[in-house]
């Protein structure tokens, strides 16, 4: 269930998931910080709006520094602010990625969006099919 690969899209500040099945987001790394699953940040997430699940405030400048693979099970990121505590299983953050591109088409704000980086899906979903007809 791990994606096919991870693109570090540095220039964006944000990772880019590809899956098997064809599925592709992009995930700011602040983002990723916000939603991180361990204990300490599902506290404070309870604390600060009543859901644990949910996403805090996004962090202002937060960059990844590393990112190391555990086992097959996920990946834990290791963000600038010092957090190295957050282990994102393969499965928990296919789901986070799902929920949120319900919202956020691409998983990702409109700026993400360019040629440079097509995502198949989404350009798919900005260019709705016309019928020509008037
Ligand atoms: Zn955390």
């Amino acid at each position: 269930m791990a994606p096919e690969s991870i693109v570090d899209h540095r220039a964006r500040a944000a990772l880019e998931f590809c899956w098997a099945d064809g599925a592709r987001h992009l995930a700011e790394y602040r983002w990723l910080r916000s939603s991180c699953p361990c204990a300490d940040c599902k506290a404070l997430r309870a604390a600060q709006s009543g859901d644990s699940a949910g996403e805090l405030p996004p962090a202002a400048a937060v960059h990844l520094t590393d990112i190391q693979p555990v086992g097959a099970y996920g990946v834990q990121f290791v963000f600038s602010d010092g957090h190295d505590r957050g282990i994102f299983p393969w499965t928990f953050l296919r789901e986070l990625l799902d929920r949120r591109r319900v919202q956020h088409p691409c998983g990702a704000s409109p700026e993400f969006v360019s040629e440079e980086a097509p995502m198949g899906r989404c350009s798919d979903a900005e260019n709705p099919t016309r019928d020509g007809a008037h």
